[in-house]
């Protein structure tokens, strides 16, 4: 996990300051959208200081959209992100507006990599994860996502599958205990070539010796294995 720390960088107000809290009282990871296209922890730290009155950016961490996870705020400050709920929750937000776009992949990893972090950090479970539209009395559709299945794509286990030493970039999933990957990606990984036959439902995994078809040449039947022909009967 890679986190920049912007935390002396970003815009602050000439006189105010955020009060500070202990770790222990925090109980929530509170996850909001940026409600932007683009932007970073800068562009809102001196949205939140210039035009907010703030005393600095309201969040902890800022997800950009490649998946940079910036740090801005130490975990023991009492920013401003969710009304209430300020002293007990640290903010997370990923830039976009989740109303007319999707979450990146890129930023998915990167908030399941960072929230997974923080939650073992702070002895917490999922449930402690929040959307900032869950808490009551946020009149607002922050962080415009169906923050059930966020929670459930958290909680699943990364799961790697290498083949000598080789990470493989391929789709693995873990369900029962059961490590499910594209059998056309594992496949042509270990060199085989994969074919699919639609009407047996067969997935065919060929490699070295492949027989490509059984022909007629005068009195002979012949296989043909890798261009090779052998007479296998007589007709
Ligand atoms: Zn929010």
């Amino acid at each position: 996990m890679e986190i920049i720390d912007v935390r002396k960088q970003l815009a602050r107000h000439p006189s105010k300051e955020y009060t500070k809290r202990t770790l222990e009282g925090i109980k929530y990871l509170v996850v909001h959208h940026s409600a932007t296209s683009g932007g970073d922890a800068s562009s809102f730290a001196r949205y939140h200081v210039n035009n907010l009155d703030w005393p600095g950016i309201g969040y902890h961490y800022v997800i950009l959209e490649d998946g940079t996870i910036q740090w801005t705020n130490d975990l023991n400050v009492t920013s401003y992100h969710v009304k209430g709920y300020n002293n007990q929750s640290i903010g997370i937000c990923l830039v976009g507006d989740f109303t007319i776009e999707i979450l990146k992949k890129e930023q998915k990893a990167a908030v399941k990599e960072l929230i997974r972090n923080l939650l073992s950090r702070l002895n917490l479970g999922m449930d402690a994860v929040k959307g900032h539209n869950e808490f009551s009395g946020s009149a607002t559709a922050c962080p415009a996502l169906d923050m059930d299945a966020l929670r459930k794509f958290l909680n699943e286990e990364q799961v790697e599958v290498y083949i000598n030493n080789e990470k493989l970039d391929i789709p693995v999933e873990l369900k029962g205990g059961v490590t499910y990957v594209a059998i056309r990606s594992l496949g042509e990984a270990l060199g085989y070539d994969v074919e699919w036959d639609g009407d047996k439902n067969r997935v065919y995994l060929i490699k070295d010796d492949v027989l490509e078809q059984v022909q007629q040449e005068g009195n002979y039947y012949l296989s043909i294995i890798n261009n090779i022909k052998k007479i296998v009967s007589e007709v």
